[in-house]
């Protein structure tokens, strides 16, 4: 189980095609083919932007300032994320509206100008009617999370559903005290550079009701109880209000700010929703799938951008993905959040031979993310997994082990989407889902993946 030798990763320049690359890798791989078309950019990573939308008549047209809020809503049954944008300004909240085509990614915490048609507290923004002010621009640079951070659980419910599905000790177990609570999970996958604890509040019966799905007024009104119960919030980094199911609210699971400390968790109390939002709250989108099908067949990239589509929790390797079980962060996740050194990210730009760590262990001089450009602004990202701790409980036969994982991924300090690529699926005809992303062990086929323009090459045993 504590196998950690080191991958090691050749580079050559190919010969048959121009700026084409070899990538070697050696180790215990017993490896797989699968020939790529060309690169294409994964949908859903890229700059933040906003897109024109329908402006109704009867609406005011307004120009207002403030910041900016962003919120995941989770709908993990149905494979769903429903995006909110709140303007915060002095005069009080307004939801944004983008009509049908909402920009992919935006920084919470923003300064920003928003131009739109205002009815009621919702603005249809204007085209290009969102800007997003010079000193805005640091809230999208790479967060670093270190440290002890401290999380109120604050548990709520209404005057017409007083319901209490849990016990205020069951929320502090998922939370801080189970062999595999959220505080486990975030010092494990942080080498213990992020500590979490904090306490369970509640339950607190709101006169609100829970008719309509107003997570402000409801985080408001907890904290007010919490006050009048001699809690003082201030002391804590995060909260999350957790209530009993209620249908009115769309993300069945739960909701997080981006880079806000706010969450909410809507009849789940889990681990896997708790630490879900709070790598929102930290600043991490979801670690998703790509899925590309040319001429009716599987493939891992496509020529053509439109037969691929994002599958949004279809990475099964990180919370931020698709589980349970849930699965430490990956290389990307760490690095974004400022846990990797700048020796473990390596950029690979030319041939040559690399060595690629495992991503379990802290590992301060060794390479745990070897990078390749992927157009402009992205890149195809390795990730070496072993079987390790709570979390990372894979069986050494599990392909993942036995394989290197391939992400399309943006630089660390954009908040987009990473999407996994499926280099299994010529094993799984129709049915990829399960074993995606690694090069399986027991492959008949040559030792070589194809991506984009690198090629991996999977050598003898290591
Ligand atoms: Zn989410």
């Amino acid at each position: 189980m504590d196998d950690w030798s080191l991958g090691r990763v050749a580079l050559e320049r190919s010969g048959g095609r121009e700026g084409s690359a070899r990538l070697l890798l050696v180790g215990t791989l017993l490896g797989g083919s699968l020939s790529l078309t060309p690169p294409v950019l994964a949908s859903g990573i890229g700059a933040a932007t906003a897109p024109s939308a329908g402006v109704p008549f009867d609406a005011t047209t307004v120009t207002l300032q403030g910041r900016l809020d962003v919120l995941e809503g989770d709908d993990f049954t149905h494979g769903r994320t429903i995006d909110t944008y709140e303007l915060v300004t002095d005069q009080g909240s307004y939801e944004l509206s983008f009509g049908r085509q909402e920009p992919e990614v935006a920084a919470s915490g923003s300064f920003v100008t928003v131009r739109g048609a205002l009815a009621g507290s919702t603005i249809t923004v204007a085209a290009n009617g969102l800007t997003v002010a010079a000193s805005g621009a640091a809230a999208t640079a790479g967060p670093a999370i270190t440290g002890a951070k401290r999380l109120a659980v604050i548990l709520i419910n209404f005057s017409d559903n007083t319901s209490q599905p849990f016990t205020p000790a069951f929320a502090a177990g998922v939370a801080f005290t189970n062999a595999d609570s959220a505080a486990t999970y975030y010092s494990e996958s942080s080498w213990g550079k992020v500590t979490l604890s904090g306490d369970v509040f509640g339950w607190y019966t709101l006169p609100n009701t829970s008719e309509t799905c107003d997570w402000t007024g409801w985080a408001n009104a907890a904290d007010a109880a919490a006050a009048a119960a001699g809690v003082n919030l201030g002391t804590y980094d995060y909260r999350e209000y957790a209530f009993p199911y209620v249908s009115s609210c769309t993300w069945v699971a739960g909701e997080g700010q981006v880079f806000g400390p706010l969450s909410w968790s809507n009849g789940e109390m889990d681990n896997r929703v708790m630490a879900h939002e709070l790598g929102h709250n930290f600043g991490l989108a979801h670690a998703s799938g790509y899925i590309c099908i040319d001429a009716g067949q599987l493939v891992a990239l496509s020529a053509t951008t439109a037969n691929c589509t994002s599958d949004e929790y279809g990475d099964p390797f990180s919370v931020m993905g698709s589980s349970p079980p849930i699965r430490g962060l990956t290389n990307f996740e760490r690095g974004r959040l400022g846990w990797l050194t700048a020796a473990n990210t390596l950029d690979i730009t030319t041939t040559g031979v690399y060595t690629l760590a495992p991503v379990e262990q802290y590992n301060p001089t060794g390479v745990q993310a070897l990078r390749i450009a992927h157009g402009s602004s992205s890149y195809e990202m390795l990730e070496f997994r072993q079987p390790y701790g709570t979390f990372d409980s894979f069986s050494t036969s599990d392909p993942v082990v036995n394989g290197v994982t391939v992400r399309l991924v943006p630089s660390y300090d954009t908040y987009a989407n990473t999407q996994i690529i499926d280099t299994t699926l010529w094993t799984l005809p129709g049915a990829t889902i399960a074993r995606r992303a690694c090069v399986p062990t027991g492959s008949p086929m040559p030792r070589l993946l194809r991506v984009g323009r690198s090629t991996i090459r999977c050598l003898a045993s290591w």
